[in-house]
């Protein structure tokens, strides 16, 4: 498709959506796909949810937007919903996943200046995934991202993953905040062990160091949990939120945790747009239907897993995944395999070369799992 006028950063799929229902994405030439891309993991609760509808069609009729400097209904519902449902005692609402890790960044950094004499390094780690800004694109472990940046925000030192011995040997006086994603999604579909995020909450709490989650990805219930770090039995000090959140529409959050409710002071954050009442609306449905499907979805993310390992290929790798974020790496190049699968009417795509993900809506059901692993298999 030669798109000249839109945005040439990425390269657009020849498929033209029309309507989506469920897991099912309707297009132009009368196809029907399986959609196990979900908006990028953001349709949590698949296309043309009637609750969600409603919810936002009401929401908009009453008023879309009057900015952060009135009161606003549907984000106090939304926050209440989050922090009742967490560690979280405040909530700031933004509009991405990229600017919740920037504000938590912030927020880490001020609470160094005020408890830890200025420390303000962040521990991150290889192969992170944490947005596009240039602070979160420091942030991100990943020396593709990197290149053209410089100069680049100072203070950022990158772990190995699932490697305490190495997070040990980086933390001390001057680090502020350890930032880290439940599982590494956009970097491959990488499942750390609970011992060591365990681990390295205590490890935090001995050096005196915030603990940062970024579920942008995995929170929302894609791993079978309302948020991952609860799967792992940690609490973090600080959690961003975005992808799912708002069912749909642009809306990302930062919950902090009662200790760290009075860090910010009026003034020291802002956002035109953020927490936009249609958004917060969306949200509170998605919240409270997610947290309904939390044991269907670890059930049949075990059982999607169950059923890709049965299929006999030397062309696979490994197989791995939490809930219903899946990976396959795979001998070879993943995206021959993503391009098979849409000529099959299945949405799939690459988090890296070799790997391919699968992260379909919450409510998909057995029938359609057991039809895209008929046609993974086919194509393996
Ligand atoms: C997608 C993602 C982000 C960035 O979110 P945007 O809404 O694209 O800014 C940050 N962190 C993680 C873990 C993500 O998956």
């Amino acid at each position: 498709m030669k798109v000249k006028v839109m945005d040439n950063t990425v390269k657009v799929y020849g498929m033209k959506p029309v309507k989506g229902r469920g897991a099912k994405l309707y297009c132009g030439g009368g196809r029907v796909y399986l959609d196990f891309l979900a908006g990028v993991a953001v349709n949590a609760l698949g296309y043309n949810d009637p609750d969600i509808n409603s919810a936002v069609i009401s929401q908009v009729k009453k008023y879309i937007h009057t900015s952060r400097l009135f009161y606003s209904g549907p984000q106090e519902k939304l926050a209440k919903l989050i922090t009742e449902n967490s560690f979280g005692k405040m909530v700031y609402f933004v509009n991405s996943g990229a600017e919740a890790n920037e504000v938590a960044i912030k927020l880490a950094r001020k609470w160094g200046v005020l408890n830890k004499k200025g420390a303000n390094r962040i521990i991150t780690f290889k192969n992170s995934f944490h947005g596009r800004t240039m602070t979160t694109l420091t942030a991100t472990g990943q020396k593709k991202f990197h290149n053209l940046l410089n100069p680049k925000m100072p203070g950022f030192v990158y772990a190995k993953y699932n490697d305490i011995k190495d997070v040990k040997s980086k933390i001390g006086k001057k680090t502020a905040a350890v930032l880290i994603e439940p599982v590494q999604a956009e970097g491959g579909v990488y499942v750390p062990s609970k011992k060591f995020l365990k681990e390295l909450q205590k490890l935090c709490k001995l050096k005196k160091v915030l603990l940062i989650v970024d579920e942008v990805f995995t929170g929302m219930g894609r791993t079978g949990y309302l948020f991952a770090h609860q799967g792992f039995g940690i609490k973090p000090d600080i959690m961003t939120l975005g992808k799912g959140l708002g069912g749909g529409l642009p809306l990302s959050a930062v919950v902090v945790s009662p200790a760290l409710s009075r860090v910010f002071k009026p003034g020291d954050h802002g956002t035109t747009m953020g927490g936009n009442p249609a958004a917060c609306a969306a949200g509170a449905v998605v919240i409270k239907k997610v947290k309904k499907i939390v044991n269907k979805v670890r059930k049949n993310g075990d059982y999607f897993i169950s059923e890709l390992k049965k299929i006999k290929s030397p062309f696979i790798k490994e197989i791995r995944g939490k809930g219903l974020l899946v990976g396959v790496e795979v001998k070879g190049d993943a995206s021959k395999v993503v391009e098979k699968a849409f000529k099959r009417n299945l949405i799939i795509n690459c988090a890296k070369p070799n790997i391919i993900r699968m992260v379909p809506p919450l409510i998909v059901t057995k029938k359609e799992i057991d039809k895209a692993v008929g046609i993974l298999k086919e194509i393996l």
